[in-house]
């Protein structure tokens, strides 16, 4: 299929942040976005990229009803002499198709979909930021755009990507967050939707997270939905533990976001020879490492921070300091590592880096 191209107009092109370290998250786009509508019968169509513009939408248009919605979350990086990396993007391309299939929504072909990501990324290469560790963030969204109630997969979708700049998740050096344990409320049941990146995932986990805010805690560390024990994920981010010389985290039992960067880490942690266990991993047993000493590290790990350190646990009313609430050396590595990797500062034995242009 071919992507049509529409651009905008110069007069037209939006000024570019003049100050990088102002640029924070998710707040600018840049002047195009891709598009390509879905109808039964006639599949995926009219891949379009054109000027960045609203969406028209009927009323009824299901996902505003029934949250026929899903996204995925990755980064373009600037390295040097006008290289233009992606960061192992068939995976997430494999990941959006895995949420379709959950949410009865159409497949999307990887060929066009990745021919999408480059053609629109190159197109607002000028975007990209140059200051270390800032990136241009992307974001590809399916929504069931057929207008009508009554409970059913709709038969048309709308796929588009936007694209924006992000600043440095650190720029001040690494700030190990807090984070509380939440008994009452869960994310993600067995059974149900914990391992898409659907819209509706996101709506169920803010009331948590404002209990959390409210009581000083950056993220919720969310915990099993049938017996309320097991670790699974903090905030929208895989979770990690070393305690003693096991580094740990939660399997991939359909409750939890198989996370790019969690499949890294992993990979990379075992490359430097660190024992890796993917396993259920009970709440208690992380307190009880934490009272004989033997919980070194927690961090957290996701595209937009890479690793994140926790340095403190709230669980039961009563607070856990993690490596004296500073950022642990494997975590500190691991980000390292991964990092220069992305921006194509070392070698990539991994074969994770997709150069797409320069
Ligand atoms: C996106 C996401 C992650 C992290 O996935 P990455 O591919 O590493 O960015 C983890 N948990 C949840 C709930 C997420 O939405």
């Amino acid at each position: 299929m071919e992507i049509k191209i529409i651009k905008t107009p110069p007069e037209k092109l939006k000024p570019k942040p003049k100050d990088e370290s102002q640029l924070g998250f998710g707040k600018i786009f840049t002047d195009h976005f891709f598009n390509m509508k879905y109808k039964n019968g006639k599949g995926w169509h009219d891949p379009v990229i054109e000027p960045y513009r609203p969406l028209q939408l009927d009323p009824t248009a299901m996902c505003l009803h029934y949250a026929q919605e899903i996204f995925e979350g990755l980064k373009a990086y600037r390295g040097k002499d006008g290289a233009i990396f992606l960061f192992r993007p068939t995976e997430n391309i494999k990941r959006m198709n895995a949420s379709a299939e959950r949410m009865c929504m159409p497949a999307i072909d990887e060929n066009v979909f990745l021919d999408a990501l480059k053609k629109l990324v190159i197109l607002e290469k000028d975007w990209i930021p140059h200051s270390a560790g800032a990136s241009l963030y992307i974001r590809p969204t399916m929504i069931a755009t057929e207008a009508a109630l009554g409970v059913h997969p709709a038969d048309e979708y709308l796929f588009f990507i936007v694209v924006g700049p992000v600043g440095a998740y650190y720029p001040e050096g690494f700030s190990p967050t807090k984070i509380f344990v939440s008994e009452k409320y869960v994310r993600a049941a067995a059974g149900g939707t914990g391992f898409t990146k659907a819209g509706g995932n996101y709506a169920a986990s803010l009331y948590a997270s404002r209990i959390a805010a409210n009581m000083g805690y950056t993220q919720v560390l969310w915990l099993d939905a049938r017996e309320n024990k097991f670790v699974e994920e903090v905030g929208t981010s895989n979770i990690f533990f070393l305690i003693g010389d096991e580094l740990i985290t939660p399997a991939l039992t359909g409750t939890i976001l198989p996370g790019v960067t969690r499949n890294s880490v992993i990979q990379m942690a075992r490359h430097f020879g660190i024992k890796v266990a993917e396993r259920q991993l009970p709440i208690d047993d992380v307190i009880t490492a934490s009272q004989k000493g033997t919980l070194k590290e927690v961090f957290a790990s996701g595209t937009a921070a890479i690793v994140s350190p926790v340095g403190q646990i709230y669980f039961r009313g009563k607070e856990y300091l993690i490596n004296n609430g500073k950022t642990g050396p494997l975590a500190e590595k691991l980000y390292n590592e991964i990092l220069q990797i992305q921006y194509g500062l070392k070698e990539d034995e991994f074969g994770w880096r997709v150069k797409i242009h320069g």
